[in-house]
C-alpha cells in the first residue's frame, strides 16, 4: 500500500483500515490464492455457508466445476480435483502441524500455486519420474530413490506406484527413507477386489504404463514391508464396507463395487472425514476415495 499526498482523507482512511476489514472478514482478499494466509489445515471459514466448500485453497461456493467423481469436481480457483482435496485432508487431519516437517510429494497434479502453498507451510519438495509430464524439483524413481535414509516425515504420492513395475522395491526404498515413524499417504486407483496386471496396456494422462490394478490386498504388501497400514476412507464407504447401509452398485465408472465389497478389509478401515466433510468437499460417491495412511514401525 502506497499512499501519496494527493489522496484525499477518506481514501487513505480506507486504505489504512483495508487490512483490518480483510481480517474480519468485511473485505474481500487480495492476492494469488495461496499467498492468503490460509492455513489448509484449518476448516475454512464458509464451511457451514456454502454447498461446495475446498480445503485446500478455501474457495467456497454452489457447487464445484464438473460433477462429483474422484478425478474432477474441480475447484474453480485452485484446480483440485476431489482426490487432491482427499490426501491433504487426510494428511493434515490425521498429522500434527509442525513447522519443518520435511514434506516429499512424487507427481503432484496441481501446479505452481499449490507447491507455493505447500512451501509456505513445509519443507516441501516435489518429485517426478521423467520431469516430462509433471514439472517436479528433483527427479524420482521410487525404486531407486536418490535420497538418504531417514529424510522424508511425510510422503504424499498420489497415483504413481501402479506405474512402478517393481512394487516391492518402491516400498522398501520409501522404507527406507522415511524418518523414524514417518509416514506414507498413497493414493492409487482403487477400482477392484484383487490387485491383477493389466490385460491389455493400460495409459493413463501421462503416458506412462499401467503396470497393476490394485485391489484390497495391497494392504497386506504394504504391512510385509514395514509399514503399519490403515486404509482411510470416506463414512458412506466405510458403512457399505461394514454393510451397515446398503451397497451401492456398479455403474460403469470404472469401479467394481461389488467386487471391492467382497474383497475388503474391515479391520483396516477408518473414517477419515465427517459426512458433512465428505458432502462439502466432494469426496462423492464415497467408494471412489481411499488413501493407505503407512506408518513406518
Ligand atoms: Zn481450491
Amino acid at each position: 500500500m502506497v499512499l501519496g499526498a494527493g489522496d484525499s482523507v477518506s481514501r487513505r482512511a480506507k486504505a489504512l483500515l483495508r487490512p483490518l476489514a480483510r481480517r474480519v472478514g468485511l473485505a474481500a482478499p487480495e492476492g494469488a490464492w495461496w499467498e492468503l494466509g490460509r492455513r489448509p489445515w484449518v476448516r475454512p471459514r464458509a464451511f457451514r455457508r456454502q454447498p461446495a466448500v475446498c480445503n485446500i485453497c478455501h474457495w467456497s461456493g454452489p457447487q464445484f466445476a464438473r460433477p462429483y467423481h474422484t478425478e474432477m469436481a474441480d475447484c474453480p480457483l485452485c484446480g483440485s480435483i476431489a482426490r487432491d482435496r482427499f490426501l491433504l485432508h487426510c494428511f493434515l487431519s490425521r498429522v500434527e502441524y509442525r513447522r519443518g516437517l520435511r514434506v516429499l510429494e512424487t507427481s503432484p497434479r496441481m501446479g505452481a500455486g499449490y507447491r507455493e502453498l505447500m512451501r509456505r507451510f513445509f519443507d516441501y519438495t516435489a518429485s517426478d519420474f521423467d520431469l516430462s509430464a509433471h514439472v517436479g524439483d528433483i527427479r524420482i524413481d521410487l525404486q531407486d530413490i536418490a535420497l538418504p535414509s531417514a529424510s522424508v516425515d511425510i510422503l504424499l504420492t498420489p497415483h504413481v506406484l501402479e506405474h512402478v513395475p517393481d512394487t516391492r522395491r518402491a516400498l522398501r526404498e520409501i522404507h527406507r527413507v522415511l524418518s523414524e515413524g514417518g509416514r506414507m499417504y498413497l493414493q492409487v486407483p482403487l477400482c477392484y477386489g484383487k490387485t491383477h496386471v493389466p490385460t491389455t496396456p493400460e495409459f493413463h494422462a501421462d503416458n506412462t504404463p499401467v503396470f497393476f490394478n490394485f485391489g484390497w490386498d495391497l494392504t497386506e504388501q504394504l504391512e510385509a514391508e514395514g509399514f503399519t497400514v490403515a486404509a482411510l476412507v470416506t463414512p458412506q464407504w466405510f458403512d457399505m464396507l461394514n454393510g451397515t447401509i446398503p451397497p451401492a452398485r456398479s455403474n460403469g465408472d470404472g469401479f467394481h463395487v461389488e467386487e471391492m465389497l467382497a474383497d475388503s478389509r474391515p479391520s483396516f478401515l477408518v473414517k477419515a472425514a465427517s459426512n458433512e466433510e465428505a458432502e462439502k468437499y466432494g469426496f462423492q460417491p464415497g467408494y471412489q476415495f481411499v488413501t493407505f495412511e503407512c506408518v513406518k514401525r
